[in-house]
């Protein structure tokens, strides 16, 4: 029988928030596959961000071979740090198996898979598309055609800036959800086309492998965790108000999807549901750039130097979100599509930024972005405009910065703030650790993420939302898959490897991860023993094609809506 994987990845779903609702029956979909399959928690990488964890996911590696740590890569002479695309990936992932062992592939929204490279199948590119309407989100190329044609387009991200309303330029950084009740039919909407697609193409396609990420729920999760935790007084159940409400709704809605697309797809299909890390509370804020400038890792510029005009800058919005944001939605909603689209430039007040607030020529490190709890020394050998001399200066610099980490400490609680602290080499390994952040920090009971934003601000600021944490979830369901098993200590990296087993194909030997041994029947482990093999990534699979300038901004830009970067 030939066998068919179908993965659905809900991004930052933890079993925090789905085993409530699992209990009171709100999950059919998830309840029947836990039920009858294997599931357990799944470890993230170290840091828990998106970008790392989902390229772990996709090639069974530590970000030290596969080259991906965060978002952006080094910083360069003139402070900024480019957005990374799938083209910097430095390892064969799991689509490239799949069609290298003559197997078909079909990928939706999987995030760090722009732009779509060739495979034996189909792509749709996710998170880190610069703009959907207008690049080649899609291999084959004809296929937005197709889509546009048959199910009236396909859209890469919803639309969040329409009801998320994010204020960072100036200190208090603040956060406010305009719509809830747009906002979850936005995501509702999008997530129902994805699923639309997926049964779409899965006809034209019949994958042996299909992958489908629904990162709404990391959205709802950062945005309305507050609600979940029943912050908000006076709220009898964490879903009666507006926002956990949304929360609520959209991981319900997408139960119900992932049960229409297992109705589609049929039996005798191997689903794998899972996540890239999982979610608790964000209570504080860390301004670790600010820090860096404290401790004298980095010098200001004179004042009027910063004041160089570069405050007002003029971005460009959709006419409809231009309108709905001057009060005039009913306006808005009723502008024809293509009209809504047209772009309209609007003056805002904006951050600066790192680069034209201190003197490069002084910063020996920089900080991680938004979430990513780390610190890059500013090397000589490695940066772009670096000024940090490898071996006993960086040694030096390094140890410095560990040092002063260890002396912070919480303000609302006197708590040390900071309870790990590892250096590169012993969370990472491979040829790409040379590209990796020097230190990563984990803080006390995960509540407090770094942002690196500079300057006008206190060193703290209260928070109150959902940020990420290193246990993720997966569901394994299917035939030779262990029934009403829990499963302990699987990884993200584990995932690759078990499913090019469950496929039949072998395991290239440079992964860190395993076949889930586990979740597995050991009848079908005896008669399909794991099989190893070594995968050359050529020369010419490696061709990097950077973001241009523009396509970098408009990464950072949407990232930065969504809350990731500052
Ligand atoms: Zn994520």
């Amino acid at each position: 029988m030939k066998r068919r994987i179908l993965v659905i990845g809900l991004d930052g779903a933890t079993w925090r928030v789905l085993s409530p609702l699992l209990e009171e029956g709100a999950l059919p979909t998830l309840a029947h596959l836990v039920a009858e399959g294997s599931h357990g928690p799944l470890k993230s990488t170290v840091p828990p961000l998106s970008g790392p964890a989902w390229v772990s996911f996709l090639t069974g590696k530590n970000p030290g071979k596969h080259g991906i740590f965060d978002f952006c890569g080094l910083q360069r002479e003139n402070g900024e740090r480019p957005a990374l695309n799938a083209t910097h990936l430095r390892s064969a992932t799991v689509q490239h198996l799949v069609g290298r062992g003559g197997k078909r592939v079909g990928t939706i929204n999987v995030p760090f898979t722009y732009p779509p490279r060739p495979v034996n199948g189909y792509v749709l590119t996710g998170m880190l598309t610069p703009r959907d309407d207008e690049a080649s989100f899609a291999y084959p190329p004809h296929l937005i055609e197709e889509l546009r044609q048959e199910l009236g387009g396909y859209e890469v991200e919803a639309d969040y800036d329409r009801f998320v309303d994010i204020q960072d330029s100036l200190p208090p950084a603040t956060c406010r959800i305009t719509d809830e009740r747009g906002l979850a039919e936005e995501i509702m909407r999008v997530d129902t086309k994805r699923k639309e697609t997926l049964i779409h193409l899965d006809r034209e396609f019949e994958p042996d492998l299909t992958m489908l990420v629904f990162t709404s729920t990391d959205r709802v999760l950062h945005l309305f965790w507050a609600d979940f935790e029943g912050v908000q007084a006076g709220a009898e159940r964490w879903d009666a108000t507006p926002g956990g409400e949304v929360m609520r709704d959209v991981l319900v809605h997408v139960d119900g999807l992932i049960g229409e697309i297992l109705g589609a797809l049929g039996r005798g299909c191997t689903t794998i549901i899972m996540s890239d890390h999982g979610f608790g509370p964000w209570n504080r804020i860390f301004y670790s750039n600010q820090w860096l400038v404290d401790i004298g890792l980095a010098k200001r510029l004179p004042v009027l130097r910063r004041l160089d005009g570069r405050f007002l800058v003029l971005i460009r919005k959709s006419l409809r979100d231009v309108l709905a944001r001057l009060g005039m939605q009913v306006v808005a909603d009723h502008l024809p599509q293509a009209m809504g689209r047209v772009g309209v430039w609007i003056p805002r007040l904006r951050d600066p930024g790192w680069s034209s607030l201190v003197r490069m020529d002084t910063v020996k490190a920089y900080s991680g972005t938004t979430g990513h709890q780390s610190f890059y020394v500013n090397r000589r050998d490695r940066e772009r405009g670096g000024i940090v001399a490898p071996g006993a200066e960086y040694e030096r610099v390094r140890g410095y910065l560990v040092e002063r980490l260890k002396e912070l400490r919480d303000p609302m609680t006197d708590a040390p703030l900071i309870s790990r602290i590892y250096l590169k080499e012993e969370i990472y390994s491979g040829d790409a650790l040379s590209l990796a952040p020097d230190v990563v920090v984990e803080t006390e009971g995960g509540g407090c993420w770094m942002v690196p934003r500079y300057p006008f601000r206190p060193l703290f600021q209260d928070w109150n939302m959902g940020c990420h944490r290193p246990d993720g979830l997966v569901v394994l369901h299917g035939s030779g898959v262990k029934s009403g098993i829990e499963i302990e200590g699987a990884r993200i990296i584990d995932l690759a490897p078990t499913i090019l087993y469950l496929l039949g194909l072998s395991v290239p030997d440079d992964m860190d991860g395993s076949v889930l041994e586990q979740a597995l029947e050991e009848d079908h482990l005896r008669r399909y023993p794991v099989r190893f093999e070594r995968v050359e990534w050529s020369e010419e699979e490696q061709a990097v094609s950077e973001f241009t300038e523009e396509e970098s901004a408009a990464i950072k830009d949407r990232l930065r809506g969504l809350g990731y970067i500052n």
